[in-house]
């Protein structure tokens, strides 16, 4: 089947009988942005593949339209990508005002890009390498009911490409769901004993109610089932209750279910099908996300492990409801961390902050919104850096000093998001100390973990046990880490930084 390809700049210049140069000079960018929307509305319902502006995402409701009625792609590319693109810089008006107003631009635009179902990385890549990317990855998440692309992200891997879903009540609809994925025998589900006594059973009753075998596979809740030990014991479990090649491995739980059944699924019968089903706030816009399994060793966490994208990704925030309050408060710590990522969502981090704290979760529109950002988020950076070598990368803001923390409290003392919290205040202070940050963004973050009833006493913390851990980050190369800095919400960079100036930094 093929559908009309159309110009939204062209179909402009046709609706106005003028170029967009013209437009520009005639009515300024407002009157251009007006018509753009105008011209934009009136294809909305017609079958065709657009190629919109940069900007047109930007202004007004486009975005939203835009996802309401089809499959919205952005094609990531670097500034420096994007500018030696371009063969007549006379025809774009918005590059007549010099590089850095270029740039600022650039960044602000790219939370907005984000927003797009489809992050595809271009960089490097010839026109028809994207093409059959995304013709793959549509081709990949084409079971998908439509319906669900309104609100959901992808992550873009050309045929290992997945959905990731996060809509209250899905759970119950899981069988139908997977029923619209590749046929396959059975399905197991692994979860834990915290898990599977509250949503086990109906897990498996609305899987057979698919039509799917359904198995249901407990371990021990805690970290401690990351262990080679328990790894081994659920290949054997998941073989002798008959799974084979093409059965499906379902991981219902936190991240520690999330990065073992992975690991599990990764290596059976050398691989089979992987579905996330993350029920904690952490799991549901992180872990399950990305590919990322494993389990630890007695050397540390998560060094035994493999890359191994899930099919899917499906979170039911009304699960959250079970949820301890002590998991709830931290997994905010990595939501106030992404809030900093992308500035957009930083104040919804803010508003979000009293409901964390509150004895009983209420599941509304803000939470499950925030739930949706954050995931759409580490979605688009896995698209773009699936195996960390750069971007990806930025997904440890808050965590240099945070491991430091955790692992001088002793594992098991603090959970490792409440360390992130007080990492993320470390971060700030680096920043400023640095001359690299903007305003208070120390007291805005501080206040914003305290609101959600997280320990932000740092300076309790940056004691001389915490300090010496700081020399054995894993991401270190030579006396330089790269440290994550922050200026403000939305605006992160690698800052190169001898471990002694950022011990200095930190006793002070
Ligand atoms: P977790 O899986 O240990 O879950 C936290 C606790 O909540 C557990 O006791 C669990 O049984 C319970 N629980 C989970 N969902 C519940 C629910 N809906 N109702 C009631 N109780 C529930 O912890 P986590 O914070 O989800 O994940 C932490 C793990 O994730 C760590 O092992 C970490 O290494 C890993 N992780 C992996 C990645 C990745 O990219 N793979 C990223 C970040 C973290
Ligand atoms: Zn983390």
């Amino acid at each position: 089947m093929s559908v009309s390809q159309r110009d939204l700049d062209a179909e402009i210049e046709a609706r106005e009988g003028m170029t967009i140069a013209e437009i520009f000079a005639r009515s300024g960018e407002d009157g251009f942005r007006k018509v753009e929307s105008e011209t934009l509305a009136s294809l909305m319902n017609e079958e065709m593949v657009l190629a919109t502006g940069g900007g047109t995402p930007c202004f007004g409701d486009n975005m939203d339209k835009m996802r309401a009625h089809g499959m919205v792609v952005h094609l990531a590319t670097e500034l420096s990508t994007a500018l030696g693109r371009i063969e007549d810089p006379s025809t774009r008006p918005l590059l007549a005002q010099g590089e850095a107003e270029v740039k600022k631009l650039y960044d602000s635009r790219q939370p907005i890009y984000r927003r797009a179902q489809w992050n595809v990385a271009t960089d490097g890549k010839a026109p028809e390498e994207v093409a059959a990317a995304i013709e793959s990855g549509l081709l990949a998440t084409g079971w998908m009911p439509e319906f669900l692309w309104s609100h959901s992200s992808a992550v873009s891997l050309g045929e290992r490409s997945y959905p990731v879903v996060c809509e209250s009540g899905i759970f119950d609809s899981l069988g139908a769901l997977l029923g619209g994925l590749p046929p396959e025998s059975s399905i197991a589900v692994i979860t834990d004993d915290n898990v599977g006594p509250l949503y086990g059973a109906r897990c498996i009753e609305i899987l057979e109610g698919g039509g799917f075998r359904a198995s249901l596979h407990q371990i021990a809740a805690g970290e401690g089932s990351k262990s080679i030990d328990v790894f081994s014991s659920l290949c054997d479990e998941l073989i002798v209750a008959g799974l084979d090649r093409k059965s499906t491995v379902l991981a219902l739980g936190g991240g520690v279910v999330g990065d073992l059944a992975g690991f599990v699924a990764a290596s059976l019968y050398r691989g089979v099908r992987v579905v996330q089903v993350p029920t904690t706030i952490l799991a549901m816009t992180d872990s399950a996300i990305g590919g990322k399994t494993g389990i630890n060793t007695s050397h540390g966490k998560n060094l035994v492990g493999a890359f191994w994208q899930p099919s899917a990704v499906f979170a039911d925030p009304m699960l959250l409801q079970t949820l301890p309050l002590r998991e709830r408060r931290a997994a905010f710590g990595e939501l106030v961390k992404y809030g900093l990522l992308d500035g957009t969502i930083f104040p919804d981090i803010e508003a979000l902050a009293p409901k964390i704290a509150a004895s009983e979760l209420a599941v509304d529109d803000l939470l499950v919104s925030v739930i949706r950002r954050c995931a759409a988020v580490k979605a688009a950076i896995v698209s773009a850096d699936e195996r960390e070598s750069g971007l990806r990368a930025t997904l440890n803001l808050g965590h240099t000093v945070g491991h430091a923390i955790e692992a001088a409290a002793g594992y098991g003392t603090l959970l490792h998001g409440e360390a992130v919290g007080l990492g993320l205040i470390a971060a700030c202070r680096v920043s400023r100390e640095l001359g690299l940050s903007q305003g208070d963004l120390e007291a805005r973050v501080g206040a914003v973990l305290q609101t959600a009833g997280l320990d932000t006493d740092l300076e309790a913390w940056l004691r001389d046990d915490v300090l010496a851990r700081i020399c054995v980050d894993k991401k270190r190369t030579g006396r330089h880490l790269n440290f994550i800095t922050v200026k403000s919400p939305g605006q992160v960079a690698l800052t190169p930084l001898d471990v002694d100036e950022l011990k200095r930094i930190l006793s002070r």
